[in-house]
């Protein structure tokens, strides 16, 4: 049987259309279909309506081989995805005996009265399967169409979702056939901006192209991702790994000097390894960021770290002001005591932000400056980066 390779999301319940709920749910289930080589065609989110649900489920269910939902699986007359699904396939939901033991037997648990309009939490349909959920009283449907196309329907709470998802329904897909081998790599890049970056990549970035590049600007970094599936009939031939590999190799060699790490890296995780390939520790003191330093650092590298929060009202520039900043960060080294010393001071200028760093390491002194897009709290956001981008660079420096 040909495996499932394309998938569309389905969130349910007004409360996602007014903007009272965050949806995370579809966006946790894209991220893991995704990473299995399954193509997200579209999420949707819907308001609790039954015509809407029912024929969201139809449009879907034409374009995908699998369509998964989230929420409106609740005993109130406003969750009606199962409603939804029984009058698409044309099938009469009808109390399961077995779900209705086991939810008859949550209430006897509690010491509570079974609302009859639970009732509807114990529905089947003759295409549908109960999804077991171990932390709620809403069972999920695992529903096989005639034409072998997939619908699964899953409550909204996450904390219920989620363990359905990784513990029952997945199992089941891989078995059924999931996606197609997919092989991908993050690169991530600073002190380049996102247009920069895509003008230099060209016509990589185009769509549909094998393999795939796109770029997404983060607080923490541009990424540029490099993904393709297995498939024997698209260009250029060759396997998802090598057509990735050929095209990472391209990239590094255009913009090498701007990538810092590859994958899901953090800056504290980056500056650590750096840190812990030369044996050092670190101590630094922040001027003018207001804690945008530490805020980048401080949770993911705190055993590593010594660090002081300076408020100082600088006075006008002044001409001492170069030795003051590497003064500064010779002080913070040894006050850590620590290996590297770093101080750096951020200040508004015409709109944007401009960062200077110095950094004391065993192998010398380093001072530079930069001028980050934009001030405020944005612009001290990337003066942080801008500085953890300078002083990563010192510790890979070789002597
Ligand atoms: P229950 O029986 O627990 O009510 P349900 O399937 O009816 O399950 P909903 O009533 O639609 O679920 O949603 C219940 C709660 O789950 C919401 O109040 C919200 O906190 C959370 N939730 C629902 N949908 C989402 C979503 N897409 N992303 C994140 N959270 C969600
Ligand atoms: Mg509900």
């Amino acid at each position: 049987m040909e495996p499932l390779r394309t998938a569309e999301l389905l969130s349910i319940g007004t409360e996602l259309t007014v903007g009272e709920t965050r949806d995370t749910n579809a966006g946790d289930l894209a991220r893991d279909l995704t990473r299995r080589g399954v193509v997200v065609g579209r999420i949707t989110a819907l308001p609790d309506d039954l015509g809407v649900v029912t024929s969201a489920f139809g449009e879907a269910l034409a374009r995908a081989d699998l369509v998964i939902s989230t929420g409106g699986l609740g005993p109130t007359p406003d969750d009606l995805t199962r409603e939804a699904i029984a009058a698409l396939l044309g099938e009469t939901p009808a109390v399961d005996p077995e779900l209705e033991t086991w939810l008859r037997a949550l209430f006897v648990r509690r010491n509570l009265p079974f609302p009859e309009a639970n009732s509807k939490q114990a529905w089947l349909i003759p295409s549908a399967v109960a999804i077991p959920n171990e932390n709620g009283t809403a069972p999920g449907w695992f529903v096989t169409r005639a034409d072998r196309r997939i619908v699964v329907a899953l409550p909204g709470p996450p904390r219920e979702m989620r363990p359905m998802w990784d513990g029952w329904v997945v199992p089941r897909l891989l078995e059924r056939g999931l996606g197609r081998p997919i092989a991908s790599v993050t690169l991530r890049l600073a002190g380049i901006g996102e247009s920069a970056i895509a003008d230099r990549l060209g016509s990589l970035l185009d769509a549909g192209s094998r393999p795939m590049v796109a770029t997404y600007a983060r607080a923490d970094a541009v990424d540029i991702r490099i993904w393709a599936h297995d498939d024997a009939g698209e260009e250029p031939a060759g396997s998802a790994a090598e057509v990735v590999a050929a095209a990472e190799d391209r990239i590094v060699g255009m913009l090498g000097e701007h990538v810092w790490a590859r994958g899901e890296t953090t800056w504290p995780a980056a500056l650590r390894e750096a840190l812990e390939t030369r044996g050092w520790s670190l101590a630094a003191v922040e001027i003018g960021l207001r804690g945008a330093l530490l805020a980048l650092l401080g949770e993911g590298l705190a055993d590593k770290l010594a660090f002081g929060e300076v408020l100082l009202a600088r006075p006008e520039p002044h001409d001492g002001h170069r030795a003051t900043l590497e003064h500064l960060a010779e002080r913070v080294r040894e006050l850590g005591p620590a290996d590297v010393g770093v101080a750096v001071e951020a200040r508004e200028r015409g709109g944007d932000t401009a960062v200077t760093v110095a950094v004391v390491t065993p192998d010398g002194a380093h001072r530079e400056t930069r001028v980050v897009f934009l001030g405020g709290a944005l612009g001290r956001g990337r003066a942080a980066t801008a500085t953890a981008a300078i002083v990563l660079a010192r510790l890979r420096t070789p002597a």
